[in-house]
């Protein structure tokens, strides 16, 4: 028997229904592999858990959360909900900082023709990859004199998060197509050049992987032209913000879109989307997304068991949604956020 323990965030708007079907298709999963057994235990973090508590992520929580094999994530935030600065919110890139999980995994893939916006059936199929320690978002915890002149952020690039992180995108493009684009602005910011100088020297310990470097305002319009060309693509945070919203748009849109922030020791799986508050509490959302980010967790998660349960899902997920009429009102369907998530519970099969 194999156990893993699983801290549940479920989070705010749409982030419970979701996460309640996530947590429906690892038990499906339990049901296919009986050597396989997660125990998961819920936390309050975000909005609604600073309303009752006054922290969105408090120290016990987060203490308690690093003794688990692995976290899974809801959605946070609620309008209305600010930090008296006005800032929103935002336990989930802190606990990407305080876990030093410096690798955001957006894997990219269309399941039925019928999802994309494109005029073209080709498959897409590819994995963004978003450094999520810092980059431009390093300059979240400065302040702006917003009655002043001006006011300035810096993008932070260090050598140690760059290394790590293209060894990463290198890793994981030998398990597939073996190419990596590299997505930066080095014809303008001199702290991309250096990002682009140290993809380059680290490109050198894998000869057998093809790479490109692609200015990010190129990137916007391939991704749009030919997404089908890319295999692993990597940036630095912001640019895989703004790229990555873009990219869920190819495939569906953000309930298509799961995500997995992995460090060396710690790993978060969330959908890419947010908490959703047009739709929260409607029964709608998509739970693709989220179930598609607990299958990440099974393929993070050591051991053949956890891998095969991972491979399970997976499959059940493609084999459902090979029928477009199988969706939730945002890719065009009719289904309701538990229907859709019990259809993919019930497709899991060892
Ligand atoms: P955040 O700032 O947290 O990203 P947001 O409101 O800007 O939040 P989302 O919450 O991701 O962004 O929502 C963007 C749009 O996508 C909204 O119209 C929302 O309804 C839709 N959306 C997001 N997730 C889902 C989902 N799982 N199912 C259906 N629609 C979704």
């Amino acid at each position: 028997m194999t156990s893993f323990r699983i801290a549940v965030l479920p989070g705010d708007g749409i982030g419970p229904d979701v996460t309640a079907e996530g947590v429906k298709a690892l038990r499906a999963v339990e049901q296919a592999i009986p050597s396989l057994r997660f125990q998961c235990d819920e936390f309050g973090v975000g909005a609604g858990e600073f309303l009752r508590s006054g922290n969105p992520l408090p120290d016990a929580t987060f203490e308690k959360c690093k003794s688990y094999d692995a976290i899974l994530l809801g959605a946070m935030g609620l309008p209305g909900v600010r930090w008296p600065d006005g800032k929103e919110m935002t336990p989930q890139i802190d606990l990407r900082e305080r876990l030093d999980l410096y690798c955001g995994l957006r894997p990219i893939k269309t399941y039925h023709p019928n999802d994309t916006p494109l005029k073209s059936d080709k498959p897409i199929d590819f994995v963004l990859i978003r450094e999520s320690t810092e980059g431009l978002f390093a300059a979240r915890h400065g302040s702006a004199d917003l009655n002043g002149d001006a006011a300035m952020d810096t993008m932070k690039i260090t050598r140690h998060g760059s290394v790590r992180l293209f060894h990463s995108a290198f890793r994981l493009a030998r398990k597939r197509r073996k190419k990596v684009t590299l997505v930066d602005k080095a014809n303008v910011l001199p702290s991309m050049a250096y990002f682009r100088t140290i993809f380059q020297d680290v490109a050198r310990e894998y000869p057998d992987v093809e790479t490109e470097a692609v200015y990010v305002d190129a990137a916007s319009l391939f991704l749009v032209r030919r997404p089908w060309d890319f295999d692993v693509m990597v940036t630095e945070n912001m640019f895989g913000d703004i790229l990555s919203d873009l990219a869920a748009g190819l495939v569906g849109g953000m309930g298509m879109a799961p995500s997995g922030d992995l460090g060396d020791q710690y790993a978060v799986f969330q959908p890419s989307h947010g908490t959703a508050p047009d739709i929260a509490g409607m029964g709608i959302a998509n739970p693709v997304a989220m179930i598609l980010s607990v299958a990440m967790m099974l393929d993070w998660l050591p051991g053949d068991g956890a891998h095969r349960g991972g491979e399970i899902l997976h499959r059940a997920v493609a084999e459902v949604l090979a029928d477009p009429s199988k969706r939730t009102p945002d890719v065009g369907g009719q289904m309701k956020t538990h229907e859709l998530g019990s259809l993919i519970a019930a497709a899991v099969r060892p």
